[in-house]
């Protein structure tokens, strides 16, 4: 799905970037949009660079704008406003029945970002907890990195060791994302911080979520990030009783 298109654009997927990154796309008169929301669609171009693009840019620019729903979506479990949250319901339920492609699709998408959230965005952040990194993946993960694709024995794989009893519930592709996310909006917070405390307050809840892959209610709260409403709170990722600790002022 991932094969060069006419020496287009291609649809590669959609990420967090830098809050002053602007939009590839420019207009006649110079300068382009910027990402409030600090999430852009990657396209990459024939020679394979990649670029960031708003959504409506990215529509122009690509020859299948269908093609952009099946990207992986890095930012899935980002806060979404209460609008965005109600169009995407709209959307989910007048869309058809998923066709056999849409569908063999959908779970190479969801391969490739399971893939590439252990092997590459989550092993990255500094002093993760080396459980991320999976050996058996590493093949997989360079035949990606070479030809940007996956067969579909190789999705079934990859897919089949995320649902697998023995990968540990904070190694699931859900809560993986939400590690990928608050990671991002925690550096984002110690990069804007010129306060020395709480620059060394923020970097101490970073290292825990980069020990622990999982932030509690209060941790959340306390460093003032916005997260998805069931960030870190897949089955299982708390222990046997799977309660979360929350309300109380413990912090670690
Ligand atoms: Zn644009």
């Amino acid at each position: 799905m991932t094969q060069a298109q006419h020496g287009g654009w291609i649809p590669v997927r959609k990420d967090f970037v830098d809050l002053d990154t602007r939009c590839h796309a420019r207009g006649a008169t110079g300068r382009h949009h910027g990402f409030p929301d600090g999430r852009a669609y990657i396209l990459r171009d024939a020679q394979g660079h990649e670029y960031p693009f708003g959504e409506a840019c990215a529509r122009t620019a690509v020859l299948h704008p269908d093609h952009l729903a099946q990207v992986p979506d890095y930012t899935e479990r980002d806060v979404v406003r209460q609008a965005e949250a109600f169009d995407a319901a709209i959307a989910m339920a007048s869309r058809r029945r998923p066709s056999a492609a849409q569908r063999e699709a959908e779970q190479c998408a969801a391969a490739i970002r399971y893939l590439v959230l252990r092997m590459e965005k989550v092993a990255a952040v500094p002093r993760v907890q080396p459980t991320v990194r999976f050996a058996p993946l590493q093949d997989v993960y360079e035949h990606f990195q070479r030809t940007g694709d996956l067969s579909r024995a190789q999705v079934t794989r990859i897919l089949a060791i995320e649902k697998s009893p023995t990968t540990p519930p904070r190694l699931k592709a859900i809560n993986l994302l939400d590690v990928y996310t608050a990671h991002v909006k925690l550096e984002r917070l110690i990069a804007a911080s010129n306060r020395l405390d709480n620059i060394r307050f923020l970097r101490g809840l970073h290292d825990w979520l980069a020990r622990q892959l999982v932030l509690s209610a209060a941790q959340i709260a306390a460093a003032g990030i916005e997260m998805h409403p069931q960030a870190f709170s897949s089955p299982g990722i708390w222990g046997a009783d799977d309660t979360r600790p929350g309300e109380s002022g413990q912090l670690f």
